[in-house]
């Protein structure tokens, strides 16, 4: 008791504890756990408490049969008996039963006003047999009463309202009855079953306390358990959930695809989904606008959900997707192009709309895969292959892809272990200008000689040095050996230098690149870097900086491939360029495609405009240069002005030109 609580008067604190008092003989239903527990206790030991009651009362009857009247020694215990087996039997078919609170709380109190009704019926039919019969037979009153009221307190243990009740209904009159016979024996019998009777209490005091603390307790139990399930499930979702695209994470992808494994399903087909150029719309016009983008991208692919695919979000703009069921490269292409077309609608973010598509990468693992590494690594190489050459379109790894994937490997190995020093040079493609077609310049082109795969295509190796990190040293090697050549060639001259994505993308490599053409003593107007627009998406911020810092040097800036990507427009007037070179794609269909025409004759119009130079790359035949030169173009570059040649046959042709304008023949490498 607290001492807030001791300083109440008299009068309040004895009236709180005559209504405690009182609440001991009403039925708690507050509690449903606790009810639920008394009610499964009671459902044992109720109809323990109506067989001593019936098997007592039978005895009791038995023994009065011959000296009480009929009514009282046969009918009252006979429908007593009735009455009793018949909540026995009750009591026995709704133990199973699961019963909800209200049921529960109802059948408890019932209970609880049944056993003082009959308490109070067999009591006095117990008393009204006292008159009867021997002094055995009295004394038998006394013993049925006594063992009858402790047998059902005992049962009623989990019930203290009704086992307190019962022992007051009894207890109190029996006590008054006996101590008035004036018979020693059954005046102590009176006093020794108070006594037991108070004992009892103690006990059931005791005992209801320790349950109905259990139970609590278990309760408790109970949430805490519930409570440390729904977070672990939550953390579960968290972990495996994307919350921008509400698709399932790379985590989750992985998970299914170990499970698919190791449910033995020998044939999935892996997808890699990838937006084109979306770096471009988050450098445009900002991250937030780019998440919009993904989530309704994710939106889609969830709408166009089938039982047989997974869809997952691995990270950026890529998403995968594990297939199952039919997976012929019919069904793929066509499952594949669908979702190409779904993701090539429109994008509404607040007023601006995106047009954006997205290739995709298929691979079918083999019957007999064991790692889903391999399935996993074609379809990236698929994926790959659809950037380059089929933009927006689903493309599934082949056997093609295969050779090409281990001749990759292959390089990649050996490029590891190069001497690149020692392994790696340039050529030089000359630059024309028309009408003349005089030399006003070479582009240097790498080549790496293998002791075992031989002359290695830049188309190869670039790639594989970009992957693996080791661009940055080859660069440089590359550009001191081409500024070297460079520097012997007559002053007019000037070398275009192929910079990677890399180069342009760290400022600490372009502080290099710039040492080095300090330190090679080449007039830096004389050079003029290339780059492409792969290499301006990566992280458009450092390259411009980076070009900037060139341009500063006094080296001049070409884009290179100009036409192949989707946005080059958005660039031009963004960097500081001196000229455009338009890719060879352009030129190879140029007499027949007028289309194409059009396009390369606005190219040239718009460099015009912007007072930028121009040169059109892939001149093969005098048909294409007479259009090319028609539509306005003056520089050129391509085969049938000169193949790629060694450093030694520039000097021999600078040497020839002094004697004609146009070499007949060129040696190339
Ligand atoms: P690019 O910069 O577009 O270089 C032009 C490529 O087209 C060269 O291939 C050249 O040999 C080829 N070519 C020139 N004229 C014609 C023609 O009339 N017809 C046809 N079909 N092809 C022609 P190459 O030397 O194999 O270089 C391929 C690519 O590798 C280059 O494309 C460039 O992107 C890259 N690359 C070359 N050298 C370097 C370098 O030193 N550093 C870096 N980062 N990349 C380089
Ligand atoms: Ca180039
Ligand atoms: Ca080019």
């Amino acid at each position: 008791m607290t001492s807030r609580q001791l300083h109440r008067p008299w009068f309040i604190r004895s009236k709180e504890f005559f209504r405690s008092g009182i609440g001991l003989f009403a039925v708690s239903v507050e509690n449903e756990e606790l009810n639920r527990s008394q009610s499964v206790a009671l459902s044992t030991q109720i109809p323990l408490l109506y067989f001593i009651l019936v098997t007592n009362s039978v005895a009791l009857a038995l023994t009065h049969l011959a000296s009480a009247p009929l009514f009282l020694s046969a009918v009252v215990p006979a429908v007593l008996s009735v009455i009793c087996l018949v909540r026995l039997v009750w009591w026995r078919r709704t133990r199973h039963v699961d019963a909800d609170a209200a049921t529960l709380a109802r059948r408890l109190r019932i209970t609880a006003r049944l056993v003082p009704l009959l308490g109070v019926v067999f009591t006095a039919w117990a008393l009204s047999l006292y008159r009867y019969g021997d002094a055995y037979a009295k004394v038998h009153v006394a013993f049925y009463m006594s063992i009858t009221v402790i047998g059902c307190i005992f049962c009623l243990m989990h019930l203290r309202a009704a086992a307190l009740t019962l022992a007051v209904v009894v207890i109190v009159p029996f006590s008054i009855f006996f101590s008035l016979t004036g018979n020693a024996v059954l005046v102590l019998i009176a006093v020794n079953l108070l006594l037991v009777s108070i004992a009892m209490t103690v006990v059931l005091f005791v005992h209801y306390r320790h349950f109905a603390r259990l139970i609590e307790s278990s309760a408790d139990l109970k949430m805490k358990q519930l409570e440390t399930q729904r977070l672990s499930d939550e953390n579960f979702q968290l972990a495996n959930l994307d919350s921008l695209t509400g698709l399932p994470n790379r985590r989750a992808f992985l998970s299914c695809i170990a499970a698919s494994t190791l449910a033995g399903e020998s044939r999935v087909a892996i997808g890699l989904i990838d937006l084109d150029d979306f770096k471009l719309v988050n450098d445009a016009y900002g991250h937030a606008t780019g998440d919009r983008v993904l989530a309704e991208a994710g939106r889609r692919l969830v709408e166009f959900r089938q039982p047989e695919i997974f869809f997952a979000r691995l990270g950026g703009d890529e998403f995968g997707m594990l297939i199952r069921g039919d997976l012929s490269a019919d069904e793929l292409m066509r499952c594949g192009g669908t979702i190409c077309r779904l993701l090539r609608q429109p994008y509404q973010v607040a007023d601006l709309t995106l047009r954006l598509s997205a290739s995709i990468g298929f691979a079918v693992s083999d019957a007999d895969t064991v790692s889903f590494e391999l399935p996993f690594e074609r379809a990236d190489h698929a994926l790959y292959h659809a950037k380059q050459n089929a933009r927006g379109e689903p493309v599934i790894f082949s056997h093609a892809h295969e050779s090409e994937r281990r001749r990759t490997a292959l390089v990649e190995q050996a490029l590891a272990h190069a001497n690149l020093e020692r392994e790696l040079f340039v050529v030089f493609q000359p630059i024309v200008e028309l009408p003349d077609q005089r030399i006003v310049g070479f582009e240097a082109l790498a080549r790496w000689t293998h002791d075992k795969l031989g002359i290695v295509s830049p188309a190869e190796f670039i790639k594989c040095a970009e992957r693996s990190n080791r661009i940055l040293p080859m660069s440089e090697i590359l550009l001191w050996k081409t500024l070297r050549h460079a520097k012997q060639w007559r002053n007019a001259t000037c070398v275009s230098f192929n910079l990677s994505a890399r180069d342009i993308g760290s400022l600490d490599a372009i502080q290099r690149i710039i040492r080095i053409v300090l330190a090679s003593g080449m007039p830096p107007h004389r050079i003029e870097m290339e780059i492409t627009e792969t290499a301006l998406v990566s992280d458009f911020g450092v390259a411009s900086e980076s070009l900037r810092l060139l341009k500063q040097l006094g080296v001049r800036i070409a884009l290179d491939d100009f036409g192949t990507g989707f946005s080059s427009l958005t660039y031009v007037h963004r960097l500081p360029l001196d000229k455009i070179k338009i890719d060879r794609s352009f030129v190879r269909d140029i007499v027949e495609n007028v289309a194409g025409q059009k396009v390369v004759k606005s190219i040239i119009d718009l460099c015009r405009n912007l007072d930028l130079d121009c040169v059109v790359e892939g001149a093969e035949a005098e048909e294409q240069v007479q259009i090319l030169h028609e539509l306005g173009c003056s520089k050129m570059q391509g085969y049938l002005f000169g193949k790629p040649m060694s450093a030694e046959a520039v000097l021999a042709l600078a040497a020839d030109e002094q004697h004609s304008a146009r070499p007949a023949a060129l040696r190339t490498v």
